[in-house]
């Protein structure tokens, strides 16, 4: 049986295994702003990878950029982040501490939601095979009860988002009696806007002109780049920009390790298409996108939310929500924007955002349905989701436990770790490290003999190297080699010659992008 670590140690091992660092950590770090290691970067480099090469490489209609951080500041008033990018934040008199007021609220709806879920999980264990949640949930008073107070309090808090309406939320607060969740004091401040933009001065020039913004998202950059990128590469309707880039909010909470940071990574892509047909191109990216998560994680770890309260530029929208371990969270937004984006560039620039349709002789300013995913919330899923503690594979003791990063190989930061059994053994030595040196020209391996065999391969098993190659006596006389498969701790013996066969095709990207179709 494998069970998942919790969050601390998650993070503690994310740490001791070179994957996260706190930013600037001498200095007693800072918050929300975080480093990745010399595993964490291969992880993260083979995820953005996955996420390129499936949009880009694999779409005859979809092109990559890479914008510039800094863009013109109009950019962010034709956008709205200037005028509503905003959170709802609330300060705490007595803890001075500060909160989101829609995240205080949405606390409180979860806490109803595991209450739900309780008394469902009581009645299972209690019917067995005859429970029929469907019905329960329809007949049970006390789920119905439950199930009342959350649909009563998504709806204001719907409508207040909405509305902009900053004394409704702290009504919201007050009629629950929502407390601080470390204190239980209940003396708030009102609820006030936030803008969550970072900004910074353009080079010698003072005052409002002069002022920059680090971009809160990497749309923007897709959308100002639209009729450039659309006239050099001479694309038609339907067709597709994708972007990975840096992304900066100033979150008023961020307390979730990467999961929500003030620096952080985001994959997006606009996919422009004909007006009227967005709703069909909306389902067709919510079932595409699925897929490809549901290459990497189990369908019982995802689903899909819809979106209570649209952002201004929405005509629909939906999360796919991973099960982090403090519950299901958004790892990845799928927007229908409209012409909202483009439209406003055209009027606040004056230059023409649209594109003539060769069929229909017309021009208009497409539409756009967006997927947006952030590096850093897939990077956490995925450790979430591989980490386990477990008994070692066939041995009886069930106290006989390893700690294995279950990776996809194809994602795996190192493919295959070399080690010699003996690391005095010139001749064991020199034999490893011509592998190493052959195979390292195909995917990532590491040479390792600073180790007994056996911390050699927990230490592997700890990062999660799909294969471990040993070389011992018998490999100086027949030139064959061990190589233990991480999940099932068989080895086999091959011959050097054939490492790269037997391994290249199992950890290639390939057979995931293959699986994600
Ligand atoms: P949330 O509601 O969690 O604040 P959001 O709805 O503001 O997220 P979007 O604007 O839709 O997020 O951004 C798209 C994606 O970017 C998100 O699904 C998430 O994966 C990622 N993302 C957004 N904010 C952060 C952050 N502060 N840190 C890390 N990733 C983020």
């Amino acid at each position: 049986m494998a069970t998942e670590i919790d969050f601390k140690a998650l993070t503690a091992h994310a740490k001791e295994n070179g994957f996260i660092y706190q930013s600037s950590e001498i200095y007693d770090g800072l918050a929300a702003a975080y480093d990745y290691g010399p595993n964490g970067v291969l992880l993260k480099n083979n995820l953005k990878e996955y996420w390129w090469r499936s949009m880009v490489q694999l779409n005859d209609n979809i092109v990559g950029i890479d914008a510039a951080i800094f863009m013109h500041p109009k950019t962010w008033k034709a956008s709205g982040h200037v005028d509503a990018f905003n959170d709802p934040l609330i300060d705490n008199k007595d803890s001075k501490k500060r909160f989101r007021a829609d995240v205080l609220i949405e606390d409180y709806m979860d806490k109803i939601e595991g209450k739900i879920n309780k008394e469902i999980a009581k009645a299972q264990k209690r019917f067995g095979d005859d429970f029929d949640e469907a019905q329960f949930r329809a007949t049970n008073p006390n789920v119905q009860r439950y199930t009342r107070e959350y649909d009563e309090v998504a709806t204001r808090l719907a409508t207040a988002m909405t509305d902009g309406d900053m004394a409704g939320l702290k009504q919201i607060i007050e009629d629950l009696g929502i407390s601080e969740p470390d204190t239980g004091s209940k003396n708030w401040t009102d609820v006030r806007q936030f803008n969550l933009m970072f900004s910074t001065q353009l080079g010698n020039i003072a005052g409002e002109e002069g002022k920059l913004y680090l971009r809160p998202e990497t749309a923007q950059g897709i959308f100002v780049n639209f009729t450039n990128v659309q006239k050099t590469t001479r694309q038609k309707l339907p067709f597709g920009i994708a972007q990975i880039g840096k992304a900066f909010r100033n979150e008023i909470v961020a307390r979730q390790f990467i999961f929500r940071m003030r620096e952080f990574e985001q994959m997006e892509m606009q996919f422009f298409v004909q007006p009227g047909s967005q709703k069909d191109w909306y389902e067709k990216w919510k079932e595409a996108r699925l897929k490809w998560h549901l290459a990497l994680h189990p369908q019982e770890k995802l689903r899909f939310h819809d979106h209570d309260n649209l952002a201004h530029y929405a005509d629909a929208a939906v999360d796919i929500q991973f099960e982090f371990p403090f519950g299901f969270k958004e790892l990845e937004g799928i927007h229908s924007r409209t012409d909202f984006d483009l439209g406003a560039h055209q009027e606040l620039s004056g230059k023409k955002m649209q594109y003539f349709d060769p069929e229909t002789k017309e021009s208009y300013v497409p539409y756009v349905v967006e997927t947006s995913i952030g590096a850093d919330r897939l990077f956490l899923a995925t450790l979430t989701h591989a980490l386990r503690e477990e008994q070692v594979p066939g041995q009886d003791d069930p106290n006989n436990t390893r700690t294995v990063l279950a990776l996809h190989p194809a994602i795996a930061p190192v493919k295959a770790a070399i080690m010699p059994l003996k690391r005095n053994d010139d001749r064991l030595v020199g034999m490893a490290k011509e592998i190493f040196n052959d195979l390292r020209f195909r995917f990532e391996v590491q040479y390792d003999d600073t180790g007994s065999i056996g911390k050699l391969y927990r230490r592997q098993d700890a990062v999660g190297t799909p294969f471990c190659i040993t070389v011992d006596f018998d490999s100086l006389e027949d030139g064959t080699v061990t190589v233990r498969d991480r999940d099932t701790l068989e080895q086999v013996r091959v011959k050097k010659e054939d490492l790269a066969g037997l391994i290249g095709p199992k950890v290639d990207m390939g057979n995931l992008l293959r699986s994600a179709q």
